[in-house]
């Protein structure tokens, strides 16, 4: 079955068109039809939506605008249904009446290339390459991991008809997918955003997929596109050496049985992911602990936790998420929490996209589209603002801009209502930090309906040590435990680790990082030529988007310098310094304007050294625009070595 189907002939009866309507997310479904029907007049002024704000539904459009919505949108389903419509308009002209409508002026002209990609028709593929290598020209390409964004680079490399392998740590496809296995996992951006965007499904179960339907999306996706047989599974990758004479990479493996290899290609593509290597903290006497004790990332399901009592340390976004379904089944549950988090109400976070909905996204033509599009528009760089340092903001402790501070009340609010009943609970949860300087945590109500269960208990004293019967924190007090359970995150800005990456002139990447993780637009490092990564430094988004979106953009960024050697005949290229360090200044200097780059509050978006190398702090446009094609200036060219000297 392909991922992306065709729309389905639409045939329903008037009660099965009003039935549907019922379940319809009313700002992008006026858009569609719109459009499939050529009749723009749909598109009232009336019936604009608001806009976003957490917990709003339908875009805030008021219990009578969606009335009025519903029966626009019943005729013009009929209309659809019995053939009786102008026909479509094509999406250029669509894009700038339905942005027109949707926030009240045209889109402006910056965005249009971009959203023409977004909203490309079904089945078709304007990111893909549209150029192949000439055969006869030798080069290949290893590509470490397999997960979302190594899949991605396999598609387009195969695209381009360029040889490739991936070469895979894990016995699977999916990366963290594949090793995030823990109960509740789920993304937390919807669906409809969260998808390559030219795999797009018109019928994902529910809004925020559970871990079990993304795993078998992207393992579709690579056997659709024809990935999967270039995978080599059960293979790390230790040591990448640059070979200067041959001007390649030689690339070191260890397989499962230990054996060790040695591969070449002529470029590497790194995508191991930020969130990869778990965090085991340093707390003293873990070792002594007599139960079981797993990561979340490497969950034990052999463990029964059934009656059992659950020490968790950490509360991030992990936790959050199996915390709730350990409670469901364990005898006890006591929490360790470090610092508490914000939550962004999203009522429908667990919910299953409704019958009606899911008929309209198969039925309607472009009525996917526009939803993914609205998910874009209004939930991606409108959110930015929210994270800004305002320089003049009198106190920055809890807010750092007027518009951080207007998210803080709302959040607030939020929290003060969820635990109205539990006065005892309020100020454990109540976090003392400006919002967004951590991962904001999307919630349902679960969290506070977990911690109020009558068998858990949230502990916010210092952890002072792990004995062999539990936690115990620094007032001498023991928890104890029959299971330990680290929710404690990920060595986030240890970048690559553990491979050892040796460049030109034998350069190391990690001495040359020394914690500090840089690159030139989160890909390319001087010194380190034909080596590119995907989801590398800044390029981690905290408010606005999908790291789908980021690794679209490199992955197209990348594929445009391989066509940049071919075209010029070639070997190498490798950035240059002055334009690398000259793009992390602007970057560093985007990052201390945003809530994350100055909030002093524990999180992995800053390294060792204080500084962020995860978050890229700009809007998605700005990244899109700069990926889309690599500027020869910012490199230096590395010759065919045979041909080095000879003209
Ligand atoms: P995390 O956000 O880094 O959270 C780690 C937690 O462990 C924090 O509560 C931290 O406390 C605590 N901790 C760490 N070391 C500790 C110590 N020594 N003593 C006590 N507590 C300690 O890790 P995560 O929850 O795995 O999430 C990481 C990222 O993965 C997220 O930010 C998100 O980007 C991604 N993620 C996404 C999803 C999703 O899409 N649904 C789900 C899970 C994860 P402090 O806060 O004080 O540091």
């Amino acid at each position: 079955m392909p991922i992306s189907r065709p729309i389905e002939p639409l045939v329903a009866t008037d009660d099965e068109l009003r039935a549907a309507l019922e379940d319809a997310f009313l700002p992008a479904l006026l858009p569609a039809l719109a459009q499939a029907t050529g009749d723009f007049s749909i598109l009232r002024e009336s019936l604009r939506p608001p806009g976003v704000a957490p917990g709003v539904q339908q875009g805030g459009m008021t219990p009578a605008q969606q009335a009025e919505a519903k029966e626009v949108a019943f005729e013009a389903l009929k209309r659809l249904r019995d053939g009786q419509v102008s026909g479509e308009v094509p999406v250029e002209e669509a894009l700038l009446r339905i942005t027109a409508w949707m926030t009240g002026s045209p889109v402006s002209e910056d965005y249009v290339p971009l959203l023409l990609e977004e909203l490309a028709p079904e089945g078709q593929d304007p990111r893909a390459p549209a150029w192949r290598k000439d055969p006869s020209v030798p080069f290949s390409v290893i590509i470490i991991g397999a997960g979302m964004s190594g899949i991605l680079a396999g598609i387009r490399l195969k695209q381009a008809g360029i040889p490739f392998t991936i070469l895979e740590k894990n016995h699977d496809i999916g990366g963290t997918w594949l090793e995030n296995t823990y109960p509740g996992a789920r993304v937390d951006v919807s669906n409809a955003f969260y998808s390559y965007s030219f795999a797009q499904k018109n019928d994902w179960p529910t809004h925020y997929s559970t871990q079990p339907v993304l795993l078998e999306y992207f393992q579709e996706c690579a056997r659709e596109f024809g990935v999967r047989e270039h995978v080599q599974f059960n293979t790390e990758v230790t040591l990448l050496q640059w070979d200067e004479d041959r001007a390649e990479w030689v690339v070191h493996v260890r397989r499962a049985d230990g054996t060790e290899e040695e591969l070449r290609a002529n470029a590497v593509i790194s995508a191991v992911g930020q969130l990869n290597r778990p965090k085991i903290p340093d707390i003293p006497g873990l070792e002594r602990f007599r139960g079981p004790q797993f990561h979340s990332a490497r969950w034990d399901h052999s463990v029964d936790l059934a009656g059992k009592r659950v020490a968790v340390i950490g509360t991030g976004a992990s936790a959050a998420q199996f915390i709730p379904e350990v409670a469901k089944v364990a005898g006890e549950v006591t929490i360790f929490q470090r610092t508490p988090n914000w939550y962004v109400p999203v009522p429908h976070y667990h919910d299953e996209v409704p019958a009606g909905l899911r008929w309209l996204f198969t039925h309607v033509p472009h009525y996917a589209h526009w939803y993914r599009f609205w998910l874009f528009w209004n939930t991606t760089d409108g959110l930015l603002a929210a994270a800004k340092v305002d320089p003049n903001w009198p106190d920055k402790s809890r807010s750092v801009g007027p518009e951080n501070e207007n998210l803080r009340q709302l959040l607030t609010a939020y929290l003060q209502m969820q635990f109205a009943d539990r006065p005892d609970l309020l100020p454990k949860v109540m976090p003392d930090y400006p919002p967004a300087a951590k991962r904001l945590i999307l919630d349902n109500g679960i969290w506070a309906a977990t911690l109020k269960r009558p068998n858990v208990r949230l502990i916010t004293d210092k952890i002072r040590e792990v004995t062999e019967a539990g936690v115990v924190t620094a007032d001498g007090t023991l928890y104890e435990a029959d299971v330990l359970i680290y929710g404690t995150g990920f060595q986030a800005s240890k970048f690559l680790t553990p491979m050892r990456v040796l460049g030109r002139g034998g350069k190391d990447l990690h001495r040359e990082w020394d914690g500090d993780a840089r690159a030139y637009l989160g890909i390319t490092v001087p010194g380190f030529p034909n080596f590119f990564m995907l989801y590398g430094p800044n390029t981690n988004i905290v408010v606005n988007g999908s790291i789908i979106y980021f690794s679209e953009c490199e992955v197209q960024y990348v594929m445009g310098c391989l066509k940049m050697l071919f075209d010029r005949g070639e070997r190498a290229l490798d950035v240059r310094k002055d334009v690398h360090d000259a793009y992390n200044e602007r970057i560093d200097r985007g990052n201390l304007e945003r809530v994350w780059g100055v909030a002093t509050v524990n999180s992995w978006y800053r390294n060792e050294k204080g500084r962020s190398a995860q978050n890229w702090p700009f809007n998605l446009i700005e990244y899109w625009q700069q990926t889309r094609e690599p500027n020869p200036d910012d490199y230096e060219f590395i010759r065919q070595p045979a041909l080095a000297g000879g003209d």
